[in-house]
């Protein structure tokens, strides 16, 4: 271990929290030790406040008079797993005992027996997550690296400390752990951990939607997405997860046309939106915003490649993809829908002269996510052409000058009838019917439009004019 591990490692476990538990780990003649990511995450400089230790015995008898010892705290114990967690200070330590663990083929559970140290770090599913710190005083601190993780770490380096064919097919949510991991920390998969994921992608069938969908939000919101995208393209799990995806690889030539590669376009954009503590829904329209193209591609003589409707077939789509995925069917789910839907709006703005009315419009339909759609839309700029790419970013800030003029002036983004039905209604002496709907319409396009001013006055002048046209008067008061 380097010098500067050593100190880092000292530091944290100055914490009187791991005191107190060496303390009571002595006293019960017990070993325990801290493991696992916690431990692998102190390496690699990214802080964690959930700890697991464990210890060879009971892991609830030590968590009980750890949680007396620091004056009463609560803590909570789940008997059926053998565990408890306590809360100290911004840490959550999880307390259980050791274990051996044996699988059957139908389920990722496996049968579960008390053990040693050695046998709770044999069913860690990769090297770098295998790591002890001992806690007892003799030892505290010494570091236990039965699979070489320390050199796996800074070699960069997933790999299963076990025949990868059996850890994957005993539990193959490890497959999505393994690309969710080098996608976060930005490290490789080793060659025969990567080959024993190709051999078991089908296993991936045994493993709940939700737990899919989990991992696979970490990778969307890594730093760099793209890698995961990949490696699940390569270990062929991508085309099972998620065949909507695996459908935009590859490129279609004909008469020596070739339209570019919706896969690798996508996973572009995807990077280009920054990530941020929320915004995983504006990321996974990124992923979605082209996903009708290879059903809507078409080859046309004189136009080439077209993708004609791909937006509105998009958010089709989209209900389907996200209840497979056990991905939410709410407002998250129709915030994607509308980033699909008008994701080519503000491009389509940019080439044109950006007139007042389009510009309303725009504001309208997306409201309060504006925002977010022009942050979409300028990551979907990917050409390789420095000229283009300078045009259009030219030009959007054009389109957003006048979204923040038009705002101010016009007020639409939350766009509130000026004039209610409930009004209209009082103004005739009419009973609920089609018409009312229609003069709505009317005012409304006329405010988009900017035929008229988002005012009351205006717009109750054209309800008159309009309503007298299909013969209403207003009743006398
Ligand atoms: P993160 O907090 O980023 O999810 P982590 O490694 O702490 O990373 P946890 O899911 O909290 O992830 O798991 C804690 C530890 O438990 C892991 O470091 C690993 O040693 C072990 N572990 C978790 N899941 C599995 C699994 N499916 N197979 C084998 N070991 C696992």
């Amino acid at each position: 271990m380097t010098e500067n591990g050593r100190i880092k490692i000292e530091k944290l476990l100055k914490n009187p929290v791991f005191h107190t538990i060496r303390d009571i780990s002595d006293e019960m003649g017990l070993r325990s030790y801290v493991i696992g990511g916690f431990v692998r995450d102190i390496f690699l400089d990214r802080p964690s406040k959930d700890i697991d230790v464990v210890v060879i015995g009971s892991g609830i008898e030590l968590a009980e008079s750890v949680a007396k010892k620091l004056g009463g705290l609560k803590l909570s114990v789940f008997k059926n797993f053998g565990t408890a967690m306590l809360k100290y200070r911004d840490l959550e330590v999880e307390f259980v005992g050791a274990r051996k663990e044996s699988y059957q083929r139908h389920s990722r559970k496996p049968i579960v027996e008390n053990g040693t140290l050695e046998d709770d770090q044999n069913r860690r599913d990769f090297s770098i997550n295998a790591l002890a710190l001992s806690l007892n005083k003799e030892t505290y601190g010494e570091l236990l690296d039965p699979f070489n993780g320390m050199k796996d770490m800074q070699k960069g380096i997933i790999r299963t400390p076990q025949d990868p064919d059996i850890t994957f097919s005993d539990d193959p949510l490890r497959m999505m752990r393994a690309i969710r991991f080098a996608t976060q920390l930005q490290f490789r998969i080793e060659e025969s951990t990567f080959e024993g994921i190709k051999n078991n992608k089908e296993r991936i069938d045994i493993i709940s939607g939700e737990r899919i969908a989990d991992e696979l939000n970490k990778i969307v919101m890594a730093e760099k997405p793209s890698i995961g995208f990949k490696l699940l393209e390569l270990t062929g799990l991508l085309s099972i997860i998620f065949p909507e995806l695996q459908a935009m690889k590859g490129v279609d030539k004909v008469d020596g046309r070739a339209h570019k590669d919706n896969f690798y376009h996508t996973l572009e954009v995807l990077d280009r939106i920054v990530p941020t503590t929320d915004n995983l829904w504006l990321r996974w329209s990124a992923i979605l915003h082209d996903i009708a193209k290879p059903v809507t591609k078409r080859y046309d003589k004189k136009l080439g490649w077209t993708f004609h409707n791909h937006n509105f077939i998009g958010t089709k789509m989209i209900p389907k993809i996200f209840k497979r995925m056990k991905l939410p069917l709410n407002e998250k789910m129709k915030f994607v829908q509308k980033m699909v839907d008008l994701h080519m709006r503000p491009i389509i703005l940019s080439e044109d002269i950006v007139s007042d009315s389009a510009v309303r419009r725009l504001l309208f339909e997306a409201g309060d996510d504006i925002d977010e759609l022009m942050t979409l839309c300028e990551a979907d700029i990917t050409s390789k052409n420095p000229e283009k790419v300078k045009r259009y970013m030219r030009n959007f800030k054009v389109v957003r000058r006048k979204l923040k003029e038009i705002e101010e002036k016009d007020k639409v983004r939350n766009f509130q009838p000026p004039v209610t039905g409930e009004e209209i209604m009082k103004t005739f002496g009419i009973e609920p019917c089609k018409a009312i709907g229609d003069l709505k319409a009317i005012i409304k396009d006329a405010i988009l439009d900017g035929e008229i001013g988002n005012n009351h006055e205006e717009a109750f002048a054209l309800l008159l004019k309009k309503g007298e046209e299909i013969g209403l008067r207003p009743v006398k008061k």
